[in-house]
C-alpha cells in the first residue's frame, strides 16, 4: 500500500490518540475532517462532502468549516453527544521548514463545554463520575463552567433508588464510569436507554493511589486532611479520577477548580427523584422544562448565579432548623427594608456571569469583551458591600464579611482594556491610551504615519497640479497616489507606476513606500504587542480567580435571598415558624403555582393540621377534579419552602422540621424500562416504607389503583397501617383515594383523621367547592367528570345504569369487607376458631342465592372477586 503523505500521517497519529472523537484538524483558515470522521460530520452537519490526496490510490474523504464559525458546528456536535478534540497549528505555517507541528489542545465533550452558546444560564452543566466497590457508589459531580466541584459516597443498594436519585438531582450531561459501574449500570440499573452519556474509564484512574495522588496534585496539597474528606475513599477515587479525565481533555491547569465542597446528604432536606420530578420542583413533569414549576416561579434572581444557587437550594432543602431560619431572618429583613431591595435590584442587574467569565479565564479563552463584562460586574461589588454594612441579619453580615470587593480587579481591566474591543483578542484595538508606554509608542508611529500620507495628498496636488490626485490603500499594491486619464501628462517622473486601472493609474513614490513601512510594521508590532499585554492582564487576573470566585458565590447567595423576599411581597407570602416539633399547622394555605394559573377563579385557600399523634394521617376522599392533589401537593410544597427557607403561600404556618418527603403521585414515568406502571408505583411506596421515618412527610395520591380492586384496596389498607403504627414509621401522612372504603380507618387506627373535598349539588350537576372539610366521602361523580370532559352522553348515560347495579352489588361487598377485617383480627387474635365454619356456610348459601339468568357479566365478576375474598383467608 502506498504511503500516506507526511500530513495524512500526522492526522492519522493524533486520530489514533483521540479515537472516540471527532477531530477538527486545522488547515489555515479551515478545520477539516477526514475519512470516516468527514462522513459522519457531513451528514450530522449537513455540509459537502469532498475528497484530499492523501498519498494513496483513492482520495480520503474530507469535509470543513471555516475556522472563524468553528464553534458553532462544534456546538451542533456536541449537542448531538459526540466529542470533539480541536486540533490546532502549534508553530507559524509561514516560519516551518517543513510540516506545520500539530497537536490537540483540548477535547469538548458534553459535560466540559464552557462556551456560553452551548449553556443554560440558569442551570450548572455537570460532569458526573462514578466507580463502585462492594458496598460504596464514589460519586464525583463538576460543573466545568463555573468550577463547582463535590465528592461523596452512596451505599450501594439492590435497586440503585439511591443512584437515581442523585442523577435525577444533578441531570449530568455526561458521566464517566469505572468497570465495575458499568456492569452494575448494566445489570441493576438500566441506563442503556437512557439519555445520559456514559463513557467507560480505564480502572487505573480510580484506583485510590493513583486517584488520591492526582487529587492532592491537584489541589496542591499533601494530605487529604486538609481537604477534609479523608473519610471519603471511593469519592476520592471518583474525584481523582474526574481531574484526570479533565486534565487529559481540557489540557489546561484548571485554575478555578480549587475547591472540593462534600455531599452531605445529612445536612438537607432527602428529596427523591420521584419527589423531585412529582412535585415539580425544578422541572415539569410535561416536558422537563422549568415553565410551571416551583422554580420558575420563586427565580426573581438578577444574575445567573443566582438562578443556579437558587435551583440548588430548591433541590436541596436545608434540614438544621437554625439553618434555616437565618436565610428567613436575612428574607425578611429583605422583605421589611424595601428601599434595600431597590437598591439590591439595581446594583444586581449590573452583574454579568462572573462564574463562567472565571472558568473562560481559566482556560484563557476570554477575550477582551469578557474582561469589560467582568470588569463591569466588579465594579457593582463596592456597592453591594455599602448596601450589605447596614443590614442586621446575622446571615447577611456573614456575606457582607465575606465579600472583597475586587477593587484592584475592576482598576486593572478599567484602566487597561479600550472600552469598544473586537472580538478577536489578535486585532488590536484591545488596549487603552496611557497604560502601556510601548503600545502608546507604536500606535503614535501608526497614526503620524497617516497623518503624513494624508498630508501627503495635499502637498502633491499643489506641487502637480493634479486637482483630483488621491491617496489610497489596498492589501495587494499597499498606498498608491491615484491619477485620472485627463492629469496623465502632468504626472512627475518620480512617480513609479504600479497599476493601470480603465480610467487611471495607480503610482507609488519613494518617500511614500518608506512611510508604508513603517506605517505597516508599527501597526504589525502593535497588534502583537497588544495581544502580549492583554495576555499578562488575562494571566494576572487567572491569579485572583479563588478571589473572584468567592465574591461570586456571595452574590449568588444575596440574589437568591432576594428573589425570595420579591416573591414574598409579590406574592404575599407569610414568613413560616419552622422548629424541632412535629407540628405541621397550616393556616389557609394555597398552592403556590395553581393560585397563580387560575385565569378567572379565585383559589380556595385551605388548613392544614398534621402532627405525630392524634393527626398523623390525613385521608382525602372526594370527587374527581375537586382538588384532593392541589391540596396534598400545596402541603409539601410548603414544607418544602419553608425548608428553602423561602416565606409561603398561608395566613400563618408552623412547620416542624421534616427530613424526607415523600410522594407517590399518579403515574409515573418508567423507572427502568420495561416495568408497569403498577409495578413503578409498588416500587416507589416500597421505598416510602423501607426509608420513611417518624420526621418524613409522606404523599400517597391514591395507591393500588393499577390492579384489581380487591388486590388494591388490600395493598393501600395495609401500606396505611404500616405508615400510621408508630411501631413501624408513625410518619406525617396524607393520603387521597377513591376507595371510600378505606375511611373506615378512622375507627380502626390511631391518629387518622378523614377529610373530604365539599362539592354542592345543583340538580344534576355539581360545583367544586375546593374546600377541604373534616369527614369522608361516599360518591365519586367520576361519571359526572367523564360527562364534562366530553365522553357523549349515550356512554355517560349507560355508565350510570352500570354504576347503579354495580352499587347494589357494593353494597353486599363492604359487608363482606367488614367481615373480612373483623375477621382478620379475629384469625389473628384466635388461630383456630368456628368462624371459618360460618364462613364457608355463608358462602355456599350467596352461591345458591344467585340468579344466573338475571346476572350481567360484571355481577358476576364483582360478584366472584367478593366471593373469592371471602375464601382467600381461610385455612
Ligand atoms: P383527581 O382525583 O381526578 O386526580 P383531584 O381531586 O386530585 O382530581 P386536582 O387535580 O387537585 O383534583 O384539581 C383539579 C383542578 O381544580 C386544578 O387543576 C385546579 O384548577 C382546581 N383547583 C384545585 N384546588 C383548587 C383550589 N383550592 N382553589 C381553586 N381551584 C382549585
Amino acid at each position: 500500500m502506498a504511503k500516506l503523505t507526511p500530513m495524512m500521517q500526522q492526522y492519522m497519529d493524533l486520530k489514533k490518540q483521540n479515537e472516540d472523537c471527532i477531530l477538527f484538524f486545522r488547515l489555515g483558515d479551515f478545520y477539516e475532517m477526514f475519512f470516516e470522521d468527514a462522513k459522519l460530520a457531513s451528514k450530522e452537519l449537513d455540509i459537502v462532502l469532498t475528497g484530499r490526496d492523501c498519498g494513496q490510490e483513492e482520495r480520503a474523504p474530507m469535509c470543513g468549516v471555516p475556522h472563524h464559525s468553528v464553534l458553532s458546528y462544534i456546538n451542533r456536535l456536541i449537542e448531538k453527544g459526540y466529542k470533539v478534540a480541536i486540533c490546532e497549528q502549534l508553530t507559524d505555517p509561514s516560519e516551518s521548514k517543513g510540516i506545520v507541528e500539530r497537536g490537540v489542545t483540548r477535547i469538548i465533550t458534553p459535560g466540559t463545554v464552557i462556551e456560553s452558546d452551548l449553556l443554560l444560564e440558569s442551570e450548572n452543566n455537570f460532569l458526573m463520575s462514578l466507580c463502585k466497590n462492594q458496598n460504596e457508589i464514589g460519586v464525583a459531580c463538576i460543573d466545568v463552567s463555573t468550577g463547582f466541584f463535590e465528592i461523596g459516597e452512596l451505599v450501594v443498594e439492590a435497586s440503585a433508588s439511591i443512584l437515581y436519585d442523585e442523577l435525577t438531582r444533578y441531570n449530568p450531561s455526561e458521566i464517566i464510569v469505572d468497570s465495575n459501574m458499568k456492569g452494575y449500570i448494566n445489570s441493576v440499573f438500566e441506563l442503556k436507554n437512557s439519555k445520559y452519556l456514559v463513557s467507560s474509564m480505564d480502572d487505573w484512574a480510580y484506583e485510590f493511589n493513583h486517584a488520591s495522588a492526582t487529587f492532592l496534585k491537584h489541589f496542591n496539597k499533601t494530605s487529604l486532611s486538609e481537604l477534609d474528606c479523608s473519610h471519603l475513599k471511593m469519592g476520592i477515587c471518583a474525584g481523582g479520577a474526574l481531574i484526570d479525565y479533565l486534565s487529559r481533555t481540557q489540557k489546561n491547569a484548571l485554575l478555578h477548580i480549587n475547591k472540593v465542597f462534600l455531599m452531605q446528604r445529612n445536612n438537607s432536606m432527602v428529596l427523591d427523584a420521584s419527589a423531585l420530578r412529582n412535585m415539580e420542583l425544578t422541572r415539569s413533569l410535561k416536558d422537563g422544562g422549568k415553565k410551571g414549576t416551583l422554580l420558575s416561579l420563586l427565580d426573581k434572581t438578577k444574575t445567573a448565579m443566582g438562578a443556579r444557587l437558587l435551583r440548588r437550594w430548591i433541590e436541596q432543602p436545608l434540614q438544621e432548623t437554625a439553618q434555616i431560619n437565618a436565610r428567613l431572618d436575612a428574607v425578611e429583613e429583605l422583605v421589611s427594608d424595601v428601599g434595600l431591595s431597590i437598591s439590591l435590584k439595581e446594583t444586581l442587574s449590573k452583574i454579568y456571569d462572573i462564574e463562567r467569565l472565571s472558568s473562560k479565564i481559566a482556560y484563557s479563552s476570554a477575550n477582551a469583551r469578557d474582561l469589560l463584562s467582568l470588569g463591569n460586574s466588579l465594579s457593582a461589588l463596592p456597592e453591594i458591600e455599602k448596601l450589605l454594612s447596614c443590614t442586621n441579619s446575622a446571615l447577611l453580615n456573614v456575606l457582607h464579611s465575606s465579600l472583597d470587593s475586587l477593587e484592584d480587579i475592576a482598576e486593572l481591566i478599567n484602566c487597561s482594556i479600550h472600552p469598544d474591543p473586537p472580538t478577536g483578542i489578535k486585532d488590536g484595538g484591545i488596549i487603552k491610551d496611557g497604560f502601556n508606554v510601548q503600545v502608546d509608542k507604536l500606535r503614535d508611529a501608526s497614526s503620524n504615519g497617516k497623518k503624513w500620507i494624508s498630508d501627503l495628498e495635499i502637498e502633491e496636488r499643489e506641487a502637480t497640479g493634479i486637482k483630483n490626485l488621491k491617496v489610497g490603500f489596498n492589501k495587494v499594491f499597499g498606498y498608491y497616489l491615484e491619477v485620472t486619464k485627463s492629469y496623465y501628462d502632468k504626472v512627475p517622473y518620480r512617480y513609479e507606476r504600479k497599476q493601470t486601472l480603465a480610467n487611471a493609474e495607480r503610482y507609488i513614490t519613494d518617500e511614500l513606500k518608506e512611510m508604508e513601512e513603517t506605517i505597516l510594521s508599527s501597526e504589525d508590532k502593535l497588534i502583537r504587542l497588544e495581544n502580549v499585554v492583554f495576555c499578562e492582564i488575562r494571566q494576572h487576573i487567572q491569579q485572583q480567580i479563588p478571589r473572584i470566585q468567592q465574591s461570586a458565590q456571595v452574590v449568588a447567595q444575596l440574589d437568591s435571598l432576594y428573589a425570595l423576599a420579591v416573591c414574598a411581597r409579590e406574592y404575599n407570602y407569610v414568613r413560616p415558624t419552622v422548629d424541632e416539633g412535629f407540628d405541621i399547622l397550616i393556616e389557609e394555605g394555597r398552592h403556590p403555582v395553581v393560585e397563580k394559573m387560575l385565569n378567572n377563579e379565585m383559589f380556595v385557600p385551605n388548613d392544614t393540621k398534621l402532627n405525630t399523634t392524634d393527626d398523623r394521617m390525613i385521608i382525602i376522599t372526594g370527587p374527581n377534579m375537586s382538588g384532593k392533589s392541589t391540596y396534598m401537593r400545596q402541603t409539601a410544597l410548603i414544607v418544602i419552602m419553608a425548608h428553602v427557607g423561602s416565606f409561603v403561600p398561608a395566613k400563618s404556618a408552623r412547620i416542624g422540621r421534616v427530613d424526607r418527603v415523600f410522594t407517590r403521585i399518579g403515574a409515573s414515568d418508567d423507572l427502568a424500562s420495561g416495568q408497569s406502571t403498577f409495578m413503578v408505583e409498588m416500587t416507589e411506596v416500597a421505598s416510602i416504607l423501607r426509608s420513611a421515618t417518624r420526621r418524613s412527610l409522606i404523599i400517597l395520591d391514591e395507591i393500588g389503583r393499577g390492579t384489581s380492586t380487591f388486590d388494591g384496596l388490600s395493598i393501600a389498607w395495609a401500606v396505611l397501617e404500616h405508615i400510621c403504627s408508630t411501631d413501624s414509621i408513625g410518619a406525617r401522612t396524607l393520603f387521597s383515594t377513591h376507595y371510600h372504603e378505606l375511611t373506615q380507618l378512622e375507627d380502626n387506627l390511631e391518629g387518622v383523621k378523614n377529610y373530604r373535598v365539599a362539592v354542592k349539588e345543583v340538580g344534576a350537576d355539581i360545583v367544586f367547592l375546593h374546600r377541604i372539610t373534616r369527614g369522608g366521602s361516599d360518591k365519586s361523580f367520576g361519571i359526572h367528570v367523564a360527562n364534562i370532559s366530553g365522553i357523549p352522553s349515550k356512554v355517560t348515560n349507560r355508565a350510570k345504569e352500570i354504576l347503579s347495579q354495580l352499587e347494589d352489588v357494593d353494597m353486599k361487598q363492604s359487608s363482606i369487607m367488614d367481615e373480612v377485617n373483623n375477621r382478620s383480627i379475629v384469625v389473628e387474635q384466635e388461630q383456630n376458631t368456628p368462624a371459618v365454619n360460618n364462613d364457608f356456610t355463608e358462602i355456599v348459601n350467596r352461591l345458591k342465592d344467585i340468579d344466573l339468568s338475571v346476572t350481567t357479566p360484571i355481577e358476576a365478576l364483582n360478584m366472584l372477586y367478593s366471593l373469592q375474598a371471602g375464601v382467600k383467608d381461610l385455612k
